[in-house]
């Protein structure tokens, strides 16, 4: 018989995950507060639980891809104390970005009640986790990871085992810190080029080609009409929101301050990002920030 897998989180990448899943054979319950988005990962044959301690009954895996560390804690620990009602022989999953302390306090609770988990949050976007291409960073001890592989190599092309708990969050923070800085530097060399009598998709060819290259300009592009299917040509909807890219920088700013480490740019792309959300943009993808330096 198939496996049996319980995701919690349907949004922009739990419900392409999920789906994934479903394509690879494994039987998935899905939970997501937002009925609509159930009725969508539904029509993709994900199976509806109506409460958390439902989608959990009988499952070999339990993921999740929340929004942030209070959720996962909220789910998990505190509020829906799922902890306390998943079976001894599952294996806890969850790919949410969140602070390497919640993983780690989601991971020492499992293990207290006889569990097992790990944290294997991601890149690639909500591109790579519709295509299965994700890259999950995981963290927690080495049998988990290896155990995990069965379903993350459906949604992924690569896992990696950055170290003990905490450590794949520790990964995806610098990982994230570094995709907002270069981000925002091809949103503001893009918008100089334009400035200046350049078409925006001549100039993105030239530095792909040149010494400027890097994972934003070839595969994200922030200006409109440059690339097909990314969100800076579909009004900066869909994609990875800028609150949630605050909320990382947020915890590579916490950290830097606890390890006493020195990020100028990362300390700058958080206040870039902050200003931003401020003005509204909040729910738009993350390469919307090309808006701020385009004051035409
Ligand atoms: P999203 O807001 O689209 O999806 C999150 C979903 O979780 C929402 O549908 C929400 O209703 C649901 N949710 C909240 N609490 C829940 C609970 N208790 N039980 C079940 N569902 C619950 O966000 P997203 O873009 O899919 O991002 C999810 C996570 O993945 C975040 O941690 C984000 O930082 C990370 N991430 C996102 C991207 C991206 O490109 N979007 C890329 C890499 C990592």
């Amino acid at each position: 018989m198939g496996k049996t897998v319980a995701f919690f989180g349907l949004g922009h990448m739990g419900g392409p995950m999920a789906a994934n899943l479903v394509e690879a054979g494994f039987t998935v319950k899905g939970f997501d507060p937002v009925a609509a988005l159930l009725d969508i990962s539904a029509s993709r044959g994900v199976g509806k639980a109506s409460s958390p301690l439902e989608a959990v009954a009988g499952a070999d895996y339990v993921l999740s891809m929340l929004p942030n560390g209070e959720d996962v804690e909220a789910l998990y620990i505190d509020r829906d104390k799922l902890l306390d009602h998943i079976a001894e022989t599952t294996l806890v999953i969850d790919c949410s970005t969140v602070a390497a302390s919640s993983s780690r306090r989601l991971i020492t609770e499992a293990q207290q009640r006889g569990l097992d988990a790990i944290e294997a949050p991601v890149s690639g976007g909500v591109a790579g986790a519709v295509a299965g291409t994700l890259s999950f960073m995981c963290g927690g001890e080495t049998a988990n990871v290896e155990r995990a592989r069965e379903v993350l190599q459906h949604m992924g092309s690569n896992v990696f085992h950055a170290g003990p708990a905490g450590a794949g969050q520790t990964a995806k923070m610098c990982n994230n810190m570094l995709l907002a800085i270069h981000m925002i530097g091809t949103a503001e060399a893009l918008q100089l080029g334009v400035d200046n009598g350049l078409d925006p998709k001549v100039l993105s060819e030239i530095m792909q080609k040149s010494s400027g290259a890097n994972w934003s300009l070839e595969k994200y592009n922030p200006y409109p009409g440059v690339m097909e299917n990314v969100p800076a040509s579909k009004n900066y909807e869909g994609g990875f929101m800028v609150k949630l890219m605050c909320k990382d920088l947020g915890l590579a700013q916490q950290a830097a301050t606890a390890s006493r480490s020195y990020t100028p740019l990362g300390s700058l792309a958080r206040n870039l990002y902050g200003l931003h959300s401020l003005a509204g943009n909040n729910e738009l993808d993350f390469s919307s920030i090309q808006t701020l330096f385009n004051r035409k």
